[in-house]
């Protein structure tokens, strides 16, 4: 599982937590966000801006 932050703002999406309040449940993997989906907090960055935080498993 890996978290992908905003470039804006401090927003991220977690894919262990995913993003109830957008339709997308815990556990939804990054690849099932459609390519268009906004930033939910500031609405200025989409899916394809979002920074990924590779999670080395410990
Ligand atoms: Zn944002």
């Amino acid at each position: 599982m890996s978290s992908y932050c905003c470039p804006v703002c401090d927003y991220v999406y977690d894919e262990r937590t995913g993003a109830p309040r957008e339709g997308f449940p815990a556990g939804t993997p990054w690849s099932a966000i459609p390519e268009d989906w906004p930033c939910p907090d500031c609405g200025v960055r989409e899916k394809s801006d979002f920074e990924g935080e590779e999670q080395e498993s410990e």
